[in-house]
């Protein structure tokens, strides 16, 4: 099986979080619209005599994303036309970039292993068709249409599906940092094309029949299809028989890629300057100012936050995923410094470091799952949070009272003090109340009394799982086992 070699490269398109649209000043909802064609103007919809205005802020979050992937800004970059037909492309072509690009070479690192972006550039979306069941005709909807598409080119140096899907998760969680465009794979704001071909050991590494895989929407599902494609071809060209040149889609129910059409030849789609657009002209003192305006990346975020706060690499790919969660973590932690310079809590500052972030991989992030909310929507202020941190980290309450407390905090974003209060969940501290509880509990238990006597394990924990019933959880556990042992004897 190993007797070929595997080339990827892929094609990414990102639609950009623009307030309108590539050329028109229409609202760019980004498919929140509620009805078909309510942002649509003479000049998206192409109608004659009408001009383009390109979009400064979309050229902007194209150099962004350049300077992101390590790229080279071109100073000197214009806009092309691309001629083809359908009908969901208003202007009978699409106003895209040939050959000068707003961004050129680059590159991103996926796990110490360096993969070349080729280019990056602009152009507009197209509007969407629909086909209504049964009808016999077709409807269009162009309130897509001119929404600003940037598009990403990778060199052929993916070497398999794995690194694909980390490439393309990195390149999502980078526009995401940048606010660029929410990048979301299932809304269809970010696309992946796979280019693939298998090459013998020894021989140049495009010498294979390049496929194309488009229609893929997760990227767990640019895993599998390169997986599929490159077992198929495999079994091909074992069998001595030849891969044919063409672009597939995915099946994500049968799980195979499927012919959707045989390329004879590439498309002529008879690019030429766009007559309509002047070219455009950057300064270096311009590019400057931008890579000034760069937030912090996920690379530079992860490093600082493993040294900062101790934290390790499975915690920090977790918190460092989106910018606002770290974010939200970092006000935490500053609030938690607050809390014991001032002797609110006892706790040294490591050990409520790492309860904070383990409450938030396994708690927080369970709330914001069960509920479908993003960070934005949390109710818990960090101050809270810190707040109900410290107090966790005390031994003020034991792990369920928490795990009560922090629910409560997530659903009303109450304080966690009053919470406990209110709900009397604060640790009995008080051995006279636990020694009630015990007492009550061997009366009305004597036969796993009697069993526990004659030597049965499990009889103890029964009782002991009684006491806590007893005390609503508050009870300290060790102390259950302590008096339950001398009450026995
Ligand atoms: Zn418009």
């Amino acid at each position: 099986m190993n007797k070929y070699k595997v080339t990827i490269g892929m094609e990414v398109h990102v639609e950009l979080k623009t307030d309108s649209k590539m050329f028109c000043s229409c609202k760019n909802a980004l498919g929140h619209e509620k009805e078909p064609n309510i942002h649509i103007c003479p000049v998206c919809t192409s109608q004659p005599g009408t001009l383009p205005v390109p979009n400064e802020q979309a050229i902007r979050f194209v150099q962004l994303a350049g300077l992101a992937l390590n790229c080279e800004l071109n100073l000197k970059s214009k806009f092309d036309r691309k001629n083809y037909f359908y009908p969901d492309l208003p202007k009978g072509y699409q106003i895209s970039q040939y050959d000068q690009p707003l961004c050129g070479k680059g590159h991103l690192n996926i796990g110490g292993k360096e993969i070349g972006i080729t280019r990056i550039h602009l152009e507009e979306d197209t509007g969407k068709l629909i086909h209504p069941k049964g009808a016999d005709h077709t409807l269009v909807d162009y309130n897509r249409a001119g929404v600003p598409l940037m598009e990403m080119v990778t060199e052929p140096d993916i070497e398999n599906g794995e690194q694909a899907r980390i490439f393309c998760t990195k390149f999502q969680q980078i526009c995401r940092y940048l606010n660029i465009s929410d990048a979301d794979m299932e809304k269809g704001n970010m696309r992946c094309e796979v280019n693939l071909s298998l090459y013998k050991e020894g021989e140049d590494k495009l010498s294979g029949t390049k496929v194309e895989v488009k229609n893929i929407n997760s990227f767990k599902f640019v895993e599998k299809a390169i997986n599929y494609e490159i077992e198929r071809q495999t079994e091909l060209l074992e069998k001595g028989e030849k891969v044919v040149q063409e672009t597939r889609g995915w099946d994500s129910v049968k799980n195979v890629t499927v012919s959707q059409r045989k390329k004879e030849s590439a498309h002529d789609y008879r690019y030429f300057p766009e007559p309509d657009i002047p070219p455009m002209e950057f300064t270096q003192q311009y590019v400057e100012k931008l890579k000034m305006a760069l937030p912090e990346l996920p690379d530079d975020k992860e490093k600082r936050f493993a040294s900062e706060y101790g934290l390790n690499e499975k915690d920090v790919q977790i918190i460092t995923a989106q910018s606002d969660l770290a974010e939200y973590f970092e006000q935490v932690i500053c609030e938690i410094k607050e809390k014991i310079t001032s002797h609110e809590v006892e706790s040294p500052e490591d050990k409520v470091t790492k309860l904070a972030v383990n409450y938030i991989i396994s708690e927080l992030r369970k709330h914001l799952v069960e509920n479908k909310h993003e960070i934005k929507d949390l109710k818990v202020t960090p101050e809270n949070y810190a707040e109900f941190i410290g107090i966790v980290a005390d031994g003020k309450i034991n792990s369920s009272a928490a795990q009560t407390v922090l629910k409560e905090m997530y659903h009303t974003g109450g304080d966690p003090s009053q919470i406990i209060e209110e709900k009397n969940l604060g640790q009995m501290e008080d051995s006279f109340e636990i020694e009630a509880a015990v007492e009550k509990v061997i009366d009305n238990n004597e036969k796993s009394v009697q069993d526990y006597k004659s030597g049965k394990q499990n009889a103890l924990q029964f009782l002991m799982g009684q006491v806590m019933k007893e005390t609503e959880g508050k009870a300290h556990p060790m102390k259950v086992i302590e008096i339950l042992k001398k009450k026995i004897g």
